[in-house]
């Protein structure tokens, strides 16, 4: 290619070129997913190894880009997890699909910025119409509107200064410190919550004393009256309560909180209720799983990813409200050179803190369009249907137990070696021992959690390319490598080995 003279030292990669390594990209990463089992799902490399064949100084002259390709499959490659493998089964498992690729290679061609609505109507306008499809698809009402953040973990933020914002306590002109005047804030939520609501509440100037954990029943779920009982006493010393976040499906156990009962106590209290529903959410597509966001009609807001259980690559979190206009309130500043006309659209950047936004929104709705509602619903079915299955093996087996129930497509479970005389600490570094084996083997990821306290093994389904084969080769990994550590520690005794 020609690369010299001062015409093409101020262009783009010529037409021509980028014609022919789009295609040969496109090939690449057909054969890449043709071929992705031949990858170890986890990758193995040491800290500092991909860093160090990297050269620390960028380059002076372009380089090809046949070269470029070259080091990205040789150098990083073998640095990557591999998301898209069958085997990958840990935290929550995700796809990024045909039709969500496709999106992204599109959004990234057209490289919009849909700060406002005049900077690309189109990508305002998709985003409110696909939100409207998926409000639709999940069952939730039509006075909840819905707009795209990155992640989760930005969304109950938003939702969160929202609340905030809805107690007119000026935080927005004034702030909160040496205000006199102001009582303390406190949210609530599970125990078994994600960590961004606290983190959310760190971001926002409440404080981690701001978040009051709420314990949780034999299933995991928030304890309402002991959720009553902890407003009551922090009204009593002087807190205002002002919101409750309930999640459906945590992320340790995919337990679902009695939204319907805390939307009640909300009510009562004239408190904003948060539905955190990043992963369990997208099952209500399902009609036999809808009864999962029961209650959720009755929140002020709610958030899903698709980017986890909906087949678009990360990332793409989808927020609802009915009261967008305390989003609005806590977020609106428009500088002068951002003033436009339109009176009756959108801008999504009145929104939230940040001013650029990518057109995630595509992706989503290529996704949508390309499988339908028959077509998620199947997907999802199917991946509950496997982890039920992975389940009651689990239960059949007498060297294996259920750590917690399973509702949907993630089973938190440990293996408990009939012939093995060991105390609660043993099963923990037992287990402990048996995931690392079975993630060595580069055929299938899992991921560690703790259910009451103990080390259990996390199995989730929720990768497109993830078959019942797939499912049963892990569960014949775990039955083997438990097997033959129990057969080591069984040797190793009278004294069990404290450093496997
Ligand atoms: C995964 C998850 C999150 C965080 O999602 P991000 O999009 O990565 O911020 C929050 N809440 C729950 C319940 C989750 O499962």
């Amino acid at each position: 290619m020609e690369r010299v003279g001062l015409g093409a030292s101020a262009s783009d990669m010529p037409l021509e070129e980028f014609r022919r390594f789009g295609h040969q990209v496109v090939e690449w990463i057909a054969e890449y997913l043709a071929g992705i089992e031949r990858h170890p799902v986890l990758a193995r490399v040491r800290p500092g190894e991909i860093r160090r064949r990297l050269p620390a100084q960028p380059p002076v002259e372009g380089e090809p880009f046949d070269v470029i390709l070259r080091d990205f499959e040789e150098i990083l490659l073998p640095g990557i997890t591999h998301w898209n493998h069958p085997g990958f089964m840990a935290y929550f498992a995700i796809t990024g699909s045909g039709p969500g690729i496709l999106g992204e290679l599109l959004a990234a061609a057209l490289n919009v910025n849909a700060m406002l609505w005049k900077t690309s109507p189109a990508a305002t306008e998709l985003e409110q119409v696909v939100l409207d499809w998926l409000r639709q698809l999940l069952g939730l009402p039509p006075e909840f509107e819905g707009l795209i953040y990155d992640t989760a973990s930005i969304s109950s933020l938003c939702a969160l200064a929202a609340a905030r914002e809805a107690l007119g306590l000026e935080v927005r002109e004034r702030g909160l410190a040496g205000r006199a005047e102001v009582p303390r804030l406190r949210l609530y939520a599970s125990e078994e919550a994600h960590a961004s609501i606290e983190k959310g509440a760190i971001v926002l100037g409440l404080g981690q004393a701001g978040v009051r954990k709420i314990p949780t029943d034999d299933a995991f779920r928030m304890d309402v009256r002991a959720l009553e009982h902890a407003i009551e006493e922090d009204r009593a010393a002087g807190w205002r309560p002002f919101c409750v976040v309930a999640t459906v499906g945590t992320t340790s156990t995919t337990s679902i909180d009695p939204v319907a009962e805390i939307a009640r106590v909300c009510e009562r209290y004239g408190m904003w209720l948060h539905v955190d529903a990043a992963y369990a959410g997208a099952a209500a597509i399902a009609p036999e799983f809808r009864h999962v966001l029961e209650g959720c009609e009755r929140a002020d807001s709610l958030v899903v990813n698709p980017h986890k259980w909906l087949f678009t690559p990360i990332d793409l979190s989808a927020f609802y409200c009915r009261r967008l206009d305390m989003l609005r309130r806590a977020f609106s500043l428009v500088p002068e050179y951002l003033r436009t006309e339109e009176a009756e659209v959108r801008n999504f950047m009145d929104y939230g803190p940040q001013l650029g936004r990518r057109f995630r929104a595509l992706k989503l709705w290529m996704v949508i369009r390309y499988f339908g509602q028959q077509g998620l619903a199947a997907r999802i079915r199917e991946h509950v249907r496997l982890a039920q299955q992975f389940a009651a093996w689990v239960d059949a087996d007498p060297d294996f137990e259920r750590m917690a129930p399973t509702p949907l497509s993630t089973i938190c479970f440990r293996a408990r070696p009939s012939s093995l005389a060991a105390s609660e600490d043993d099963l923990d570094r037992f287990n402990e021992a048996l995931l690392e084996a079975i993630n060595a083997t580069g055929e299938c990821f899992l991921s560690p959690t703790r259910v009451r306290g103990r080390f259990a093994l996390r199995l989730a389904i929720g990768n497109l390319r993830t078959s019942e084969r797939h499912v049963r080769r892990a569960w014949e990994l775990l039955r083997t490598h438990a097997a033959r550590l129990c057969a080591e520690w069984r040797r190793a005794s009278e004294g069990i080995p404290r450093d496997l």
